[in-house]
């Protein structure tokens, strides 16, 4: 599944959710986050994020490495 890393944090554009072809990026308080049980790996949202929040998840940078688990405890807690 593709992540959405900390510089989505009190940026939250959007201009991913216009893109997901199967709706699973939501919205949160801080940041945008993708259900990663729903995401197709169709990658459609990495390039249109006005900051570079989104990777696939093999690909998250080192220090950002917590945003997989991020992503996928928010929907466990929901
Ligand atoms: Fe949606 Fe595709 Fe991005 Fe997954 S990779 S969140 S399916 S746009």
């Amino acid at each position: 599944a593709y992540v959405i890393a900390q510089p989505c944090v009190d940026v939250k554009d959007k201009a991913c959710i216009e893109e997901c072809p199967v709706d699973c990026i939501y919205e949160g308080p801080r940041k945008m986050y993708i259900q990663p049980d729903e995401c197709v790996d169709c990658g459609a949202c990495e390039p249109v994020c006005p900051v570079e929040a989104v990777y696939y998840e093999d690909n998250v940078p080192a220090e950002w490495a917590d945003y997989a688990a991020a992503d996928r405890g928010f929907f466990v807690e929901l």
